[in-house]
């Protein structure tokens, strides 16, 4: 191929970069990803209403009717709410690849699979029971009331599973503000939920959506007297807000996850899963991999074992290339910049295609080598293009992941036989996941052990939440009596 750069001017590049980048997005609001505006309105009924205020007030009477039921009751709701969203996973998935024009199909499959089988129930609610010479205490969970949640476009139906059954597990109702970008996917997921309440002899409305969705409702529902707490699943404009709207809440933010590879990792394994792992949705989902630190000594084999896993490694002419489409705005060395919203999420073969790089079949994710000051070593970038920079040791790796990660606390992990490093990068990186020698979706428990979440709530320090961190601990104190020993 004749060397492009060489005969066009940066101008000229730049130009033709902008033209591709038109008509990829044209073309992709013809096809998958449609506008917001070109989804009907939702039709009102089975959990939808058309204000916040009308949803909450369904909800509440929802909770009280849920208040009287047993926890037999609750338990078979939770099971009818897995088996539904087990048969629906699949025209979920379909349905929000079409509207957001996010991701991949069978990845998204994957994640509703996921919230729906790993996400824990009632069962994690186990009372405490404390006797002694003065006698017996109890303490248990208890419902909040009416939660507020708020969800993202990147799993739009994957967030919504998994907190229905974490919030109705602990006896709540629910009011979602979904976003608006996911609103058709959103409304179809909390009508089906309904009807699993309602088939397993639940009330109606536990689960409730505004049906016109938009920042402003948010921010209602936030300030609603009716709603208990919040749940806000999002970036950092979302958490701020709820932070600041007097009510508690648990808030689950951006990331930077970096992943560190050092001299003594298996890079086969390395090199395999990591493109495996950054590419999980075209990288749109908060927990994957952002940013690959390696050692020099093994950075060029690493490399090789991930275009051998099948990414396609991208030259510096190419480098440049790509940078002026996916990013509106280059912040330079160090900085996190502004991502095109347009690319976001995309194939990797679409986005090459939309800087005039060709590439041949379906590569999952294209692998750029950078300097550590590379902006996308310190962008949230979520697409799959995949920076790769290097450090002369394990000690300087650790030390650039936590200065990449922005202090969000939120995901990390490490490839390495030896056990010092990996302890010593586990402590000081200080996230609520960090994942060993595996993708970052194992972290999720998708090939990895323990209970799922797709609310990781880093800022406020529930971590993957579950149906505890959705419940107020009650204590009950009997004096003197009930101690049998
Ligand atoms: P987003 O912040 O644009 O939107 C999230 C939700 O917040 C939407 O419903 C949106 O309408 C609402 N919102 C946005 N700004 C608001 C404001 N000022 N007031 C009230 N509501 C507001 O995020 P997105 O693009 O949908 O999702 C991607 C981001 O979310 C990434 O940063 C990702 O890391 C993060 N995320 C985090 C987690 C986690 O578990 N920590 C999970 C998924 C996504």
């Amino acid at each position: 191929m004749p060397d492009i750069e060489s005969h066009l001017s940066d101008r000229e590049v730049d130009l033709i970069a902008a033209k591709l980048a038109e008509r990829l997005v044209a073309g992709s609001r013809s096809g998958s990803g449609k506008s917001a505006e070109a989804v009907p309105p939702a039709a009102l009924g089975e959990g939808i209403f058309a204000t916040i205020d009308d949803a909450v007030e369904a909800a509440a009477l929802a909770f009280r009717s849920l208040e009287g039921s047993t926890l037999e009751q609750r338990g078979a709701i939770i099971a009818s709410i897995r088996q539904v969203m087990a048969e629906s996973a699949e025209e979920l998935a379909n349905l929000a690849h079409q509207e957001t024009g996010l991701g991949r199909v069978e990845d998204k499959l994957v994640k509703n699979l996921l919230v729906t089988r790993k996400t824990s129930g009632p069962e994690v609610l186990n009372p405490q029971a404390v006797t002694g010479d003065d006698g017996l205490t109890l303490t248990e969970y208890a419902p909040y009331g009416v939660i507020g949640a708020i969800t993202p476009t990147t799993n739009p139906n994957a967030t919504i599973i998994c907190n229905t059954i974490a919030m109705v597990s602990a006896g709540n109702s629910i009011v979602f503000n979904v976003h608006p970008n996911a609103r058709h996917c959103s409304m179809t997921n909390i009508r089906l939920l309904n009807r699993a309440i309602v088939q397993a002899g639940g009330p109606p409305n536990v689960v409730c959506g505004a049906a016109e969705p938009t920042i402003a409702s948010a921010q209602e529902l936030m300030r609603h007297p009716g709603v208990r707490l919040l749940a806000v699943t999002g970036g950092a404009g979302v958490v701020r807000e709820a932070m600041t709207s007097g009510k508690r809440a648990i808030c689950a933010g951006p990331g930077n996850p970096p992943v560190v590879v050092d001299s003594t990792a298996d890079l086969e394994l390395a090199g395999r899963q990591i493109v495996a792992g950054g590419s999980f949705d075209n990288n749109i989902v908060c927990t994957d991999e952002k940013e690959v630190i390696a050692v020099d000594g093994i950075v060029d084999d690493l490399l090789r074992q991930m275009e051998r896993a099948g990414a396609y490694l991208l030259d510096a002419a190419e480098l440049r290339r790509l940078e002026r489409v996916i990013f509106t705005e280059n912040r330079g060395p160090g900085r996190s910049s502004i991502v095109n919203k347009d690319v976001l999420g995309k194939d990797a073969s679409v986005i090459l295609a939309a800087a005039g790089i060709e590439v041949r079949g379906d590569p999952r994710l294209a692998v750029a080598r950078v300097a550590n000051d590379h902006p996308l070593v310190w962008t949230e970038q979520m697409m799959p293009v995949m920076p790769v920079t290097s450090v002369p040791d394990v000690g300087q790796a650790i030390e650039l992941a936590k200065a990449a990660e922005h202090g969000y606390g939120h995901s990390a992990g490490m490839y390495s036989r030896d056990i010092e490093a990996l302890s010593k990068m586990a402590r000081v990186i200080n996230t609520s996941i960090f994942t060993k020698n595996g993708p970052f979706y194992s972290g999720l428990g998708e090939g990895g052990e323990g209970h799922t979440s797709f609310t990781i709530a880093s800022p406020t320090g529930e971590g993957l939440t579950g149906p505890i961190s959705f419940s107020r601990l009650r204590r009950c104190v009997l004096v003197d009596h009930f101690r049998i020993v």
